[in-house]
């Protein structure tokens, strides 16, 4: 049986940090590492960004922090201990420059996802760590101080401790199809409710669909009874709606059945149904459909107001009173039913995870089992767009790299 002293497992961002961060640690020792991988290293870090990569975010921790929805405290120790300029500056050091963009996004000037990918590998072969490509992980089992890994259709291996990085369920044909959580439980850790996250909503409604590549820009969009608001732009698609607000709206998802939109957060009820009666008064020959002009897409207006059921010919002189507060309340409150989530298939993220109350924060290491320890998206929480979740990975990567290898070092 092959014996290493770290066996990690997953090739993604989460699982190549935590391996680099062995090499910088202890790299005399590295023939004894492996990183074993179901597919290839960084399937789904070559989708990210549309292939651009965003990488990280140019916001303070304690504003990042914000950006994910559960157990944000847990995360505070690896975000400080590699923080966002850490992470930037492993590319910088071997020449790639990065150019941050709208609401601090930072993305790689040229090349990409396959820089970012193809810088990891550099790293990892200078570090030397074995990497075992197409070996499918089945179970894991610890034996006094070892695990035994027992790889599909290969011999078993042995470490002495072991970096779960598998991912979540997200894309599964990158690789990441959920098989950590079975071992994590194994291990007696809890997994929390999963779910699809940054993913589109499903609305079965044929005249919403109709209007499929439909922009609306710097809307606000939520959900009935839930604090959580999003301000960004909106996607209307052949299946429903998608864009960034919407998909940063869905990791707050919980079965609801409506999504409100705010067609104009800028202006407040009172303000817009004010400007609305001044208008009414010196722009009063407008018919509504032009008039809606100043705040709407053309072809939107006429799906609003058959939605609210207002003539679009209505001159704004002529409106009353009932039907101009339904344009306001509808403006500020647009009501759309919809009917679920897409699948993990099209999500970017999974939601939930293994528990961080059973993972020490400041070493990734589980406070059940001594020796393993966990890195990315496997565990419970997750960002919203804007670089936060491979920064997660590769920071809880980090960090349980260098954890690990700490008892190795000379
Ligand atoms: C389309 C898309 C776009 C995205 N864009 C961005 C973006 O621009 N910015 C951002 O911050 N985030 C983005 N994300 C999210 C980001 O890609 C993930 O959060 C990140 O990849 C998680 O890293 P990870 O290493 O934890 O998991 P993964 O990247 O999922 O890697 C897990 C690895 O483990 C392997 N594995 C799984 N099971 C086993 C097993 N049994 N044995 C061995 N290996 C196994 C898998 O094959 C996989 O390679 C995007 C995601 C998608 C799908």
């Amino acid at each position: 049986m092959e014996k290493y002293k770290i066996a990690i497992i997953g090739g993604g961002p989460a699982g190549m940090a935590a391996a680099i961060a062995i090499g910088n640690t202890i790299n005399h020792w590295m023939k004894e590492i492996v990183l074993i991988e179901k597919t290839n290293l960084g399937e789904k870090l070559l989708l990210t960004g549309g292939g651009r990569a965003n990488i990280a975010n140019s916001k303070p921790i304690k504003e990042q922090l914000l950006k994910f929805n559960e157990d944000r405290n847990f995360l505070k120790h690896s975000f400080y201990s590699f923080n966002n300029e850490d992470l930037l500056n492993i590319f910088k050091l071997k020449g790639l420059k990065f150019r941050e963009e709208e609401n601090g996004k930072y993305f790689p000037i040229i090349g990409g996802a396959q820089t970012i990918l193809k810088i990891l590998k550099e790293y990892l072969n200078e570090t030397g760590v074995e990497i075992k490509l197409n070996n499918r992980v089945e179970s894991i089992t610890k034996e006094d101080d070892y695990f035994i890994i027992k790889i599909k259709d290969k011999n078993d291996i042995v470490a002495s401790k072991v970096i779960l990085s598998t991912g979540g369920k997200s894309y599964p044909e990158t690789g990441s199809t959920g098989d950590g959580y079975k071992i994590a439980k194994n291990f007696k850790h809890q997994i929390s409710t999963i779910k699809p996250g940054l993913v589109p909503f499903k609305v079965n409604e044929e005249e919403l669909q109709k209007l499929s590549g439909i922009k609306l820009e710097d809307v606000e969009v939520s959900f009935e009874n839930c604090e959580n608001k999003v301000r960004g732009n909106i996607l209307i698609s052949h299946f429903g709606l998608s864009g960034p607000a919407i998909l940063d709206l869905s990791n707050y998802y919980n079965n609801n059945t409506a999504v409100l939109i705010d067609l104009i957060p800028s202006m407040n009820h009172y303000d817009l149904n004010m400007k609305i009666i001044d208008d009414s008064s010196s722009k009063g020959k407008i018919s509504l459909k032009n008039y809606l002009k100043l705040h709407l897409k053309n072809r939107f207006i006429s799906y609003f107001l058959k939605v609210i059921d207002i003539d679009e010919n209505e001159k704004l002189g002529n409106l009353s009173k009932k039907d101009r507060l339904i344009i306001v309340n509808n403006l500020k409150q647009l009501k759309i039913n919809v009917n679920g989530i897409l699948s993990y298939k099209t999500a970017m993220i999974t939601c939930g995870g293994v528990k961080t109350n059973k993972i020490n924060p400041k070493t990734m290491e589980s406070k059940l089992v001594p020796g393993l320890f966990f890195a990315g998206e496997l565990i419970e929480p997750s960002g919203l767009t804007g670089g936060y979740n491979l920064q997660m990975a590769f920071s809880t990567g980090f960090l349980a790299g260098k954890s690990a290898a700490k008892s190795f070092k000379k």
